[in-house]
C-alpha cells in the first residue's frame, strides 16, 4: 500500500558544464514547466567550474527580483555527479528533481515527475523513449544496464538517465555518503522502498557536443561499477580457481595417459610443464583475488556508507503519562 505523501516544495538541480547556449532556453522551458506546479519550487543551477560565460549569466539570473533561480559556483570542474551533489546540499523542497542543462531531458516532464512522486513513491526514475545518442553510447548503456540490474537485482531499465525525481530522505541520505565517487541514480535506488521507472521524452543535443570525452566516459564506468559492488575482485579468485583446476585436471590426464598409452604421450615434458604452469597462474590470480578481498573490505570502510537511515519514529504521545 502506497501512502500519500504531501509535496509542498519542489527543487530542481541542474548541473551545467560550459553551457552558455542551452542556458537561455533551459531556463525558459523550466521556469515555464515549474510554474504549472500547484507548489512552490526553485531551481538550483550547479555551475561545475565552467570556462564560458554559464556562471554568469547564471548568477545575474538569480540576482532578477522574484527569481526562483538559485545560482550555486564551483570553483573548478568536479564531474556532473559531484556537481549534482554539492546543489542537492543546498536544496529546501521536499521533493528533488535532477535534470540535465542540455535540453536532452525535456523540462516539460517535470509535472509528470512531481505527480508520480505525489502518488508515494521514494525515487521516480525515467527510461527514456526514442534515445537520440550515438550507437555506441546506446551500446555501452545497454551493457552497464544490464550489469547494474543483474547485480542488485533491482530492476530499473535506464540508470543513464539523469531526469529523477528524489524525496528529501533519499537525497538526506546520499548527502551522507562519504565516497568521493558517486554515481546517483545507483546510490539512490539503495536507500530507496518504493521506486518506479516512468517513459519520458528524449531529444537530440541542440548546442554543443557531449560534455563527456571518451577517458571521462570510462571514469563515469568505473565510478559505476566500485559505488555498486566489488564482485570484479572477487572475480580474480574465482578466475584463478578455475585457471589452477584446469591445470591440475591437464596433470592427471597426462599422468594417466603417459602410465596406460605409453611415453610417446609425455612429448618429453612439455604439456606437464604448460599443466603445472596453469597451476602457478592460477594460483597467482587467487592469491591477486585474496588481495582484493582486503582492499574491498577496506574501501568499504573508508566510504563509511551509513549502515541504516531511520526514516520515521513513531511513538504514541501520551506514552510518557502511562509510564507515571
Ligand atoms: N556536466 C557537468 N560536469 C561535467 C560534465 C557534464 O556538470 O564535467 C553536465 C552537463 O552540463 C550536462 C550534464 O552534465 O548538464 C550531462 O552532460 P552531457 O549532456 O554532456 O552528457 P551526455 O548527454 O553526453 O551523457
Ligand atoms: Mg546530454
Amino acid at each position: 500500500m502506497l501512502t500519500e505523501q504531501a509535496i509542498n516544495k519542489v527543487s530542481v538541480v541542474i548541473p551545467v558544464f560550459n553551457e552558455q547556449e542551452s542556458l537561455p532556453e533551459l531556463l525558459r522551458r523550466t521556469t515555464a514547466a515549474c510554474a504549472l506546479l500547484p507548489m512552490d519550487y526553485e531551481i538550483l543551477l550547479v555551475d561545475d567550474g565552467s570556462s564560458d560565460n554559464s556562471a554568469e549569466m547564471l548568477a545575474s539570473a538569480a540576482g532578477q527580483e522574484g527569481s526562483h533561480i538559485v545560482a550555486v559556483l564551483l570553483n573548478r570542474n568536479y564531474g556532473q555527479h559531484s556537481a549534482i551533489m554539492a546543489g542537492f546540499s543546498h536544496v529546501s523542497g521536499d521533493l528533488i528533481i535532477t535534470l540535465d542543462a542540455d535540453l536532452q531531458n525535456p523540462p516539460e516532464e517535470i509535472p509528470r515527475l512531481v505527480s508520480v512522486a505525489a502518488e508515494g513513491y521514494d525515487v521516480v526514475g525515467t527510461v527514456r523513449q526514442k534515445r537520440q545518442d550515438s550507437w555506441f553510447r546506446k551500446c555501452a548503456s545497454r551493457l552497464i544496464n544490464n550489469l547494474i540490474q543483474r547485480t542488485t537485482g533491482k530492476a530499473m531499465g535506464d540508470y543513464g538517465c539523469m531526469l529523477r525525481a528524489y524525496r528529501r530522505h533519499i537525497v538526506e541520505a546520499m548527502l551522507h555518503c562519504h565516497e568521493r565517487s558517486t554515481f546517483i541514480p545507483i546510490l539512490a535506488n539503495t536507500f530507496a522502498r518504493r521506486a518506479i521507472e516512468i517513459p519520458v521524452e528524449h531529444a537530440e543535443r541542440e548546442f554543443g557536443d557531449s560534455k563527456y570525452s571518451f577517458m571521462k566516459l570510462i571514469n563515469l564506468m568505473y565510478d559505476l561499477v566500485t559505488c555498486l559492488t566489488t564482485t570484479p575482485l572477487r572475480m580474480l579468485s574465482v578466475f584463478g580457481s578455475i585457471i589452477a583446476f584446469s591445470g591440475f585436471a591437464i596433470a592427471l590426464l597426462l599422468i594417466a595417459l603417459r602410465l596406460f598409452l605409453g611415453p610417446q604421450w609425455a612429448a618429453q615434458g612439455v604439456f606437464m610443464l604448460f599443466a603445472l604452469l596453469f597451476m602457478f597462474i592460477g594460483a597467482q590470480f587467487v592469491a591477486m583475488g585474496l588481495l582484493g578481498e582486503y582492499i574491498g573490505r577496506i574501501y568499504h570502510d573508508v566510504r563509511a556508507r551509513p549502515r541504516y537511515f531511520i526514516q520515521r519514529v513513531v511513538k504514541r504521545p501520551s506514552s510518557a503519562q502511562d509510564d507515571q
